[in-house]
């Protein structure tokens, strides 16, 4: 994704320690602390300018958010679209790079690991940047309690397929599959930013859901 440099978002996100944790790290450990309650926790990762952890946030009050994306100029959207659905109790913001997951949660604190229309690196010598490596699963792995879950969509069939792919080699279980999830027009579905823009121009969107190990 793409954003103009935007040199007032650093301000904007430092005055706003509410929504975006500013030092996630000393929170390892005690997210449910910080949420003051003991409801799980799902995160989603490179979570743009926010439109679906946001709508997750107020469809789901029972459920704790966490919306981790690494680019201040595209996370600054989805802080004014946490104000603009006055700041939900449940949603949090992240301004890092996931790979460094492990730093920000214990294991087996988190849920589930949302993943949605990940950039896809369709250079091999590019493939350890795709958020279905296995140094991902693995990171994701580690923070998620045994058997837990991934979710995933895209409208790029390439991605989708090395992504069922190494899944299934990293010994993960399939638990659903679409190759064009509007077909059933799901109500429970929130669609991303980038869900709306292909979705309209008519392209499919490739789902899955996928557990660890027990
Ligand atoms: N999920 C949004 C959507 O569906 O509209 C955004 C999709 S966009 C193609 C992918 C986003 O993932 C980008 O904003 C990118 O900065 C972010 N991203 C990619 N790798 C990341 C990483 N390692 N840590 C955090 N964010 C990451």
């Amino acid at each position: 994704m793409r954003a103009r440099h935007k040199p007032w978002a650093e301000a904007y996100i430092n005055e706003r320690p509410d929504i975006v944790i500013p030092e996630p790290e000393t929170l390892k450990g005690r997210w449910q602390e910080e949420f003051g309650n003991d409801r799980p926790i799902h995160i989603e990762v490179g979570t743009g300018k926010g439109r679906f952890i946001t709508g997750m946030a107020e469809a789901n009050p029972d459920i704790n958010y966490i919306g981790i994306e690494m680019f201040r100029d595209i996370i600054v959207t989805a802080v004014q679209r946490a104000e603009e659905a006055d700041k939900p109790a449940n949603l949090r913001l992240l301004n890092v790079d996931a790979g460094r997951l492990s730093e920000f949660f214990a294991p087996g604190e988190l849920g589930r690991v949302y993943l949605n229309f990940s950039d896809p690196w369709p250079k091999t010598r590019h493939a350890k940047r795709r958020l279905t490596h296995d140094n991902f699963l693995r990171l994701y792995e580690s923070v998620l309690p045994p058997g837990g879950e991934v979710h995933f969509k895209t409208d790029n069939r390439g991605l989708f397929e090395y992504s069922l792919m190494n899944m299934t080699d990293y010994g993960m279980q399939l638990r659903y599959v679409s190759l064009d999830l509007h077909a059933d027009n799901p109500e429970w579905n929130i669609m991303t930013e980038y869900e709306e823009k292909f979705s309209s121009m008519g392209q499919p969107i490739y789902r899955l859901e996928a557990a660890f190990r027990n």
